[in-house]
């Protein structure tokens, strides 16, 4: 099997990978009319290390269980941030936990997006939508070790202004941590000064070494792949690009198939993976 990104620095999970470990939320914040941010600490009190890029199944006991992406600082374990897009069922138990709601938490599943690898060199976020809550904690990493890095930049698209994710953070990275954040709406009401359009054709505008950028993408399929083509076009080389992968996902630790895409299986193989890796798989329909 081809070399994945992230195998070489993901955590594991404590004990039982099927047996969920109880959190309580204990804080609970409404970011856009759909989705919120759960910080989590752990009842037992042992904290759940993680590596920028994987998720965990959570639980709301009585509704199910589903694939969340950590969105919180990989310095800070002791506690577990997820931004969560209410769409159904589980989500929607999800965001409505509030405070002092106690929460089952398998995990940590997947492999990383592996940031560290892209020091020396300029390194790209390419985020849509909810793309751009898996992508934080590298985001972070980065601004924590900003002097390792080239240029960082920042491209975001979200549907409307009112759906931009974690405004506060856009601002901070941008004014401290020099980071060139680049901002699109599919769809700008005439209060909205920024651009619009689609965040493919930020990645157009260039202003990074191509040859020396490790690019890291997160958001819709198809937006994924049309991002992937554009940083290919310019000149980004496939093993330096990866994108995180979302397929229905059930066990987390890679026996039930669930989430199987040809060989691979999304919840131990993925979900970050190379281009090189998910191009040939991403070509082809019904996959
Ligand atoms: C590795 C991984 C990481 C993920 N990280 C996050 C995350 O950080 N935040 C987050 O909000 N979600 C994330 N998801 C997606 C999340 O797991 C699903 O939205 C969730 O399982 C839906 O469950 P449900 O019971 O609420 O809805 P369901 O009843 O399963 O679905 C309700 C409706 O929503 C549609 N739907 C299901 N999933 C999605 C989706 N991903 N996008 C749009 N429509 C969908 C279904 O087709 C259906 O029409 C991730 C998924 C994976 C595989």
């Amino acid at each position: 099997m081809t070399a994945v990104a992230g195998a070489g620095s993901r955590a594991a999970p404590r004990g039982d990978p099927f047996v969920p470990r109880p959190f309580v939320v204990r804080r609970h914040r409404q970011d856009t009319r759909d989705t919120w941010t759960l910080v989590l600490e752990p009842a037992d009190g042992a904290t759940m290390p993680f590596a920028a890029g994987q998720f965990t199944m959570m639980q709301a006991f009585g509704a199910g269980e589903a694939p969340i992406s950590i969105s919180g600082d990989p310095a800070r374990p002791e506690v577990l941030e997820h931004t969560i897009r209410n769409v159904g069922a589980v989500t929607r138990a999800l965001v409505h936990a509030g405070p002092g709601t106690e929460l089952g938490i398998r995990g940590p599943f997947g492999t990383g997006w592996e940031v560290s690898s892209g020091r020396g060199g300029d390194v790209v976020f390419v985020a849509g939508g909810i793309g751009l809550a898996p992508l934080r904690p590298a985001i972070l990493e980065v601004c924590a070790d900003r002097a390792s890095y080239g240029r960082v930049l920042l491209l975001y698209g979200a549907r409307t202004p009112e759906d931009i994710l974690f405004g506060d953070d856009l601002r901070r990275w941008a004014a401290d941590h020099a980071v060139d954040v680049q901002v699109t709406v599919d769809n700008g009401q005439h209060a909205w000064q920024g651009r619009v359009g689609l965040v493919t054709q930020l990645v157009d505008r260039g202003g990074f070494d191509a040859v020396n950028t490790l690019a890291l993408v997160c958001g819709p399929e198809v937006m994924m792949r049309y991002a992937a083509m554009a940083l290919r076009a310019r000149g980004v080389a496939p093993a330096r690009l990866r994108l995180s992968m979302e397929r229905n996902m059930k066990c987390g630790v890679g026996l039930c198939g669930h989430c199987q895409l040809r060989e691979y299986f999304l919840c131990v193989d993925g979900p970050v993976l190379t281009y090189d890796v998910l191009e040939p798989l991403m070509s082809r329909a019904e996959l």
